[in-house]
């Protein structure tokens, strides 16, 4: 079994105890960890470094676990600065709709490689994929493609609409559920346990109550993940209280969706009852910061959601509302949104931020057991943070210097279940040149297609 050796830097572990290691080492064996510890200055585990099939010098720089990015829609890529500046509904009916409708099955694949490559690069060991454009058979395989071959880990949550959404984006209950046995069938524990499937209903507004009851009980039977957009905007609110008489969070619990394995998406819009009901069930929020500010969709209760101990995990959202997919770029605007939202500077301190973005994501996936921090036994999903740059030395406290310094640009190696996928800041696994040229190629086509009904699609400026 191969055995790697990760030494000379500060390993972050986010144990229970939050210990920090300055002169730390990590080895692995195979794809989990071995030891974590301070490497003795006495010289006695200098016959280690011969022992072992790789030394990674990580003088000067951070260990931390790998990130758990919560949230994303891969394809967005393909759609990312389009146009900015706009509403969520407008947003989704002149940009992400056409595009996602002109997009062909190859442009999946391209689009989420791209946001693989991204995701690792910024410290994603982990992603959540929330995909719902079925328009072709091969979309969601391209996409799951793309997750195997970068060597990210993750889930695709299979996304789907059956009631009030784009019409071509709509399918029936049957077609949703049948595809799902599919991605099981083809797609569970696959790449060496890397890739699962969880259930995805896009949201409550555009699902009819029998699909999101149905898609509760699927999601127990097969024991899935249940991944869903809740309360992003206040509209989405006055939906369902006209159509049921319930706010966003009740409806869910209604349909019999809410539970420890529910990951509601946004949870902008709560009130104290709905962080109870959160509370009651053990339920995980994913906190999209940047798409909240880029949307102008609201402020997450998330400061109050932690006290009362509820699991909050972060994420980027998809690229077309972010618009990058930086990772270590969300635990900034973390910190600083809620501070300036509650007039409160010692909200969120850096080491509660890491927290969500490991820990709790861990959590968030059912994984807290073999993820979310580095300790013996548990899944090598490691990222490697340079320090040693003008923006962020000289160093007094790591975490502060990772949450606020820090950018995804600054990720030096990351390895997932054991494999080295990124080296001195560059994929191993893919070729980055290749997928960004022949993406570029396939977005100029579909700006060509699409900028005759849509004029945005023609605006270079
Ligand atoms: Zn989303």
């Amino acid at each position: 079994m191969k055995r790697q050796l990760i030494r000379n830097g500060t390993v972050m572990t986010m144990n229970d105890e939050m210990q920090v290691i300055p002169n730390g080492y990590v080895l692995l064996e195979g794809d989990h960890i071995q030891e974590v510890g301070e490497w003795p200055s006495d010289g006695s585990k200098d016959a280690l470094l011969r022992q072992v099939d790789c030394v990674i010098d990580a003088a000067g720089k951070a260990i931390i676990p790998g990130l758990v990015n919560g949230h994303t829609h891969l394809f967005q890529t393909f759609i990312r600065g389009v146009s900015d500046d706009l509403p969520l509904s407008q947003w989704l009916r002149q940009i992400i709709w056409p595009a996602s409708l002109a997009m062909e099955e190859e442009d999946f694949y391209l689009a989420a490689m791209i946001g693989c490559i991204e995701n690792l690069k910024s410290g994603a060991t982990y992603i959540m994929d929330h995909h719902y454009v079925h328009t072709h058979s091969g979309n969601d395989h391209g996409v799951l493609r793309a997750m195997e071959e970068s060597g990210i880990r993750g889930h695709m949550a299979r996304g789907g609409v059956d009631l009030s959404y784009e019409p071509r984006l709509r399918e029936s209950i049957e077609d949703i559920f049948n595809n799902t046995d599919k991605l099981l069938d083809h797609w569970q524990g696959a790449a060496d346990g890397r890739i699962a499937i969880a259930m995805g209903p896009l949201n409550l507004y555009g699902c009819s109550e029998e699909f999101l009851k149905q898609a509760a009980k699927y999601s127990e039977r097969n024991g899935l993940i249940t991944h869903i957009h809740v309360a992003e905007t206040k509209d989405q609110i006055d939906n369902t209280m006209e159509r049921f008489g319930l706010r966003n969070l009740e409806l869910v619990e209604a349909v019999g969706m809410l539970g420890r394995h529910t990951q509601v998406v946004h949870g902008i819009w709560l009130n104290d009852a709905e962080l109870d009901l959160l509370q009651k069930h053990d339920a995980t929020v994913i906190h999209c910061p940047v798409s909240n500010m880029y949307l102008a969709s609201g402020v997450a209760r998330v400061p109050e959601m932690l006290d009362r101990g509820i699991n909050v995990a972060l994420g980027t959202d998809g690229p077309g509302s972010n618009n990058c997919q930086d990772n270590l770029e969300v635990l900034k605007f973390t910190a600083c949104l809620h501070k300036v939202d509650q007039l409160d500077s010692t909200l969120l301190p850096p080491m509660q931020v890491l927290e969500m973005a490991t820990r709790n994501g861990a959590k968030a996936v059912g994984r807290e057991q073999d993820l979310g921090s580095l300790e013996p036994g548990k899944k090598a999903d490691i990222v490697i943070i340079e320090l040693q740059k003008a923006h962020i030395a000289p160093i007094h406290r790591v975490s502060s210097a990772i949450v606020y310094n820090a950018n995804g640009n600054d990720v030096d190696s990351v390895f997932v279940n054991g494999e080295l996928v990124v080296h001195r800041g560059k994929c191993v696994l893919v070729d980055e040149e290749e997928i960004i040229r022949r993406a570029q190629a396939r977005v100029d086509s579909l700006r060509r297609k699409l900028s005759a009904a849509f004029p945005v699609f023609g605006i270079v400026q």
